[in-house]
């Protein structure tokens, strides 16, 4: 029976009788795996690069993006369009949104306090999906970091005031134009959309 030279590490014995060939011997004296390595690295230096400088460089947010929330504002009058219906903060899954209402002398519902609290918020965009009025909005905003919790808590005026700073006019229109008076192209599947079929129609 043949005896390994070491015969406690039999794995180092056959690596070193089957696989070790000149070649590695070389690459081991040269240190070749730390030259390559080192040759990676210096090739990044001439590489387009591919982290941004913020806060200096700013991406821009794209379609579809939910940043910070915003209650949007009633072009003709100015005015709030939430009406209180509640149904925001019905399906909202953090209950971080809080509705108080009442009613005027014409008997008609007032939203007296709207409030969200943006620390609790996990930017699911229900609240947005839920709303039959297109009375709430997560805009492309997303530079709101701040060291305490009140500048976090949004009330009805500080999400008007979202409104006016992060939604700019002609984004306001598209949105009036595609949320609140949609049109057929506007329900239009994008291109490549899977398309459902049913039986009757193949
Ligand atoms: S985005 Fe989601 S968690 Fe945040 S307020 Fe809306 S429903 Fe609630
Ligand atoms: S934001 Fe929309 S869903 Fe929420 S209370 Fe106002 S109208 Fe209703």
């Amino acid at each position: 029976m043949k005896k390994h030279l070491i015969s406690h590490e039999p794995k180092v014995v056959s690596l070193v009788e089957k696989d070790y060939t000149f070649i590695d011997f070389l690459k081991t004296v040269f240190l070749w795996e730390i030259v390559s390595g080192l040759g990676l690295t210096l090739s990044a230096l001439f590489k387009k690069p591919v982290t941004m400088q913020y806060p200096h460089e700013k991406k821009e947010s794209k379609p579809g993006f939910r940043g910070l929330h915003a209650l949007v504002r009633k072009p003709d009058t100015g005015e709030a369009r939430c009406v209180g219906c509640g149904l925001c903060a019905a399906i909202c899954p953090s209950k971080c949104i809080t509705i108080y209402t009442s009613e005027d002398a014409g008997s008609d519902k007032v939203v007296d306090r709207y409030e969200l609290d943006i620390l609790r918020c996990v930017f699911c965009s229900f609240c947005v999906e839920a709303c039959p009025y297109g009375a709430i909005v997560m805009t492309k905003h997303y530079e709101y970091a701040d060291y305490s919790k009140e500048a976090l808590f949004m009330t009805k005026e500080k999400l008007l005031k979202n409104w006016d700073n992060y939604v700019s006019e002609e984004d306001a229109k598209v949105y009036f134009k595609k949320f609140w008076a949609p049109r057929e192209e506007d329900f239009e599947s994008h291109e490549g959309q899977a398309v459902f079929r049913n039986n009757r129609q193949q």
